[in-house]
């Protein structure tokens, strides 16, 4: 029977209550979805080791010798097993603390002992090692390279932990070597001199030796980001063949305007060369669907306000959506200073809209007379309506998620234009991936003037003398950001680390007004503590990260972030980037506790050394792989990637989109018959989540 149809619940040692668990842990139900299941790891168990020659905590040992003693310690739940293991030469000390009454060890027999050293008071012991009595172990058959496999808690107490789980996957290997269909075309295999599917299926589980096994991985995971490229690509196709644009060609008064005889400066070149491309897409006929990158500070704001007065000038509006109630209202009020004299109609919606307020706008809205409107998620919800809606404006757009922008994307009957704009910059191979299908323009390039933001990390043990710095600088007239984290499964403590913060700054410097700002607050409450200090009624501001994008005081020229080791990169890059917006010589001061772990060490190094958003970003990804960055899962990946890392294996994702691109541009649907195999392939994937068409 074909793998593809066989049931994992007839799988030897399966059954159909591991079955029902292994579909719901693994997603798995039959048989070649379980040969999809790969290895996180391989072990070499051609290899002896001595007891003498163990000088590393993480690296699995196997040794043979016997067991001279055990005994049992402690009662009840605290019993435990101590055995002293012997190779010939030395001996070492197993413990049990599990299982132990279903332990039977036997003394002067000769055990296969395989197990994970730990360093404890000062010498090593193995914890809950795997014995096996040597006399029933076929050592021709355990040699190579052996595969473990991640298993979680629930499957673990139910004894499928990885061991039982290779058992399982290895029962399927004779089927398997009858061969499966092939996944890419034999053009691709050819030409890169691919591994073919059944025999990197094989050498994934079972390897012969280790350039097979890498063979197999390289095959595997040129797969994965191949299908991850063909799809996206094929979607832009396909927008691209049916989504009309709203048309928008011209430059008219209102643009010219503003730009001849309003604007305080002149436009940097990176700014005018994305208003350009901007421009361009407007007057294409095409929905645009354009990724505007900038370091913080480079200017975006400016942009998204020249483009509504473009649309604006076309007959159209605009929505500027911001991801928190302090930074819409920073943008209505930059935006309504900015256009002073300027004849647009400019108005802001939040969750703090008044019921009154909102009837009003809802009626200005429609009847075509509100030109943009600034506002946060409030601006999605079904009961706001455009009289004509030409384009949408996301700010700092890795808070928002893909759902919520494709709401708005129906708030008119032809798509409107949809510019995302982020400071995070998005490392390459990312970029490529989750925004394949955007277009990207990059501002990069700082309004002049500025200088860089100089990064110090200290320890806390300095923060007398960092308090003196602060004091300095005050009295040069500046003002000074104080971060502290604020993470929702500590928030008790960490609003009480706030408010202690807050108390000491607040003796520290009776001299001088502070201000407190954090996301419990009544909205209100904050917007008037920003205004204080936006204002420079206030001299400091005590916050935790809801000023971490966006927030604009130029004369701020202090941040400092207090338990800085808690903070992402780009989070500590973000919130750096609140300061350096004025003409001040500006500083960024890290305060972290004294002991350090290697990866916050770096992370601080990083800071340190460099100001440039991209490298900091890259760093990210390398530091903690794209899971976790920001906003990368709600924006979501097409197919889950279950074997190639989006940190390292940048060049194989070139690779596979180019190869996606060959093939597309000249059967874009996929039609030709030696295509029929990735049409195929991509029905069966099934891509999760909403359609990628139909949204940035
Ligand atoms: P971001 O890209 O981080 O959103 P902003 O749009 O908030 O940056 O701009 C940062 C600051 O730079 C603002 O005070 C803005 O007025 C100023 N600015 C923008 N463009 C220019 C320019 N071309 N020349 C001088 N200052 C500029
Ligand atoms: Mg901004």
């Amino acid at each position: 029977m074909e793998l593809a149809h066989q049931d994992i619940t007839y799988l030897p040692g399966v059954g159909p209550k591991r079955a029902e668990l292994l579909k719901k842990e693994l997603k798995v139900s039959t048989a070649l979805d379980l040969l999809y299941v790969f290895p996180y790891k391989y072990i070499d168990r051609s290899k002896f080791y001595k007891i003498r020659d163990i000088q590393d905590e993480d690296t699995y040992v196997q040794i043979i010798g016997v067991i001279r003693s055990y005994q049992t310690v402690g009662i009840g739940k605290a019993q435990r097993v101590s055995a002293e293991f012997f190779d010939g030469e030395d001996t070492i000390e197993l413990v049990w603390f599990k299982g132990v009454q279903y332990l039977r060890l036997e003394c002067n027999v000769q055990y296969l002992l395989f197990g994970k050293p730990s360093h404890f008071n000062h010498q090593y012991n193995i914890v809950h090692p795997e014995l096996e009595r040597l006399d029933k172990v076929n050592l021709q058959t355990r040699q190579g390279l052996e595969a473990h496999y991640n298993t979680s808690g629930e499957m673990k107490s139910s004894w499928l932990n990885s061991k039982a789980l290779r058992r399982i996957i290895q029962s399927i290997m004779p089927a398997l070597r009858q061969g499966v269909p092939e996944t890419l075309g034999s053009d691709l295999i050819d030409k890169f001199r691919f591994m073919s599917l059944t025999d990197s299926l094989i050498n994934i589980h079972c390897p012969k030796d280790i350039p097979s096994m890498q063979k197999a991985r390289e095959r595997l995971k040129f797969e994965e980001l191949f299908y991850i490229q063909l799809q996206i690509l094929r979607q832009v196709k396909l927008r691209e063949q049916n989504a009309g644009g709203l048309l928008m060609p011209y430059v008219g008064n209102t643009f010219n305007d503003f730009y001849f005889h309003h604007l305080p400066f002149s436009l940097t070149n990176a700014q005018k060369r994305v208003i350009r491309e901007i421009q361009a897409d407007l007057k294409s006929g095409k929905q645009m669907n354009r990724l505007l990158q900038g370091d913080v500070g480079s200017g975006k704001t400016l942009v998204a306000l020249m483009c509504a007065l473009l649309a604006k000038d076309n007959g159209f509006q605009t929505c500027i959506m911001a991801p928190t109630e302090i930074l819409a209202n920073q943008h209505y009020q930059t935006l309504t200073a900015m256009l002073q004299g300027v004849d647009v109609n400019v108005r802001l919606l939040t969750g703090s809209t008044t019921a009154a307020q909102r009837r009003n706008l809802h009626t200005a809205l429609q009847d075509g007379t509100v030109n943009i409107l600034v506002g946060t998620h409030a601006l999605i919800e079904d009961n706001v309506l455009f009289a004509n809606l030409g384009l949408v404006i996301i700010d700092e757009q890795h808070r928002f998620g893909v759902a919520q922008r494709a709401k708005l994307w129906a708030k008119n009957v032809c798509p409107p234009h949809v510019l995302v704009m982020t400071a995070t910059p998005i490392p390459r191979t990312l970029a490529m991936t989750i925004y394949g299908d955007l277009s990207v323009s990059v501002i990069d390039e700082l309004p002049p003037g500025r200088k860089p933001v100089q990064t110090l990390h200290y320890t806390t043990l300095r923060r007398p003398a960092v308090y003196d710095f602060l004091r300095k600088q005050i009295e040069l007239g500046r003002q000074a950001y104080i971060v502290y984290p604020l993470i929702e499964e500590n928030k008790k403590m960490d609003l009480a680390d706030l408010q202690h913060g807050f108390d000491e700054v607040c003796l520290t410097f009776p001299q001088y007004r502070v201000s407190m700002v954090h996301g419990k607050m009544k909205a209100s409450e904050k917007d008037r503590q920003m205004r204080l200090f936006a204002s420079g009624e206030t001299q400091i501001l005590v916050a935790t990260t809801v000023i971490e994008v966006g927030v604009n005081v130029p004369n701020a020229s202090i941040m400092i972030v207090e338990n800085a080791e808690r903070f992402g990169l780009s989070q500590l890059h973000q919130l750096r980037g609140r300061v350096g917006r004025g003409a001040e010589q500006s500083y960024c001061i890290l305060l972290t506790k004294v002991e350090l772990s290697k990866d916050t060490r770096k992370r601080m190094d990083i800071m340190v050394a460099t100001n440039d958003g991209f490298r900091i970003a890259e760093a990210d990804l390398q530091l903690r792989g794209p899971g976790d960055l920001e906003g990368t899962q709600q924006s979501g990946l097409p197919f889950e990637l279950k074997i190639a890392s989006l940190a390292t294996d940048g060049q194989l994702l070139e690779i596979a989109r180019r190869a996606a691109q060959d093939i597309l541009s000249d059967d874009p649907l996929l039609q030709r018959p030696e295509h029929f195999i990735y049409r195929n392939r991509l029905q069966k994937l099934k891509p999760v989540g909403v359609d990628w068409g139909e949204i940035s």
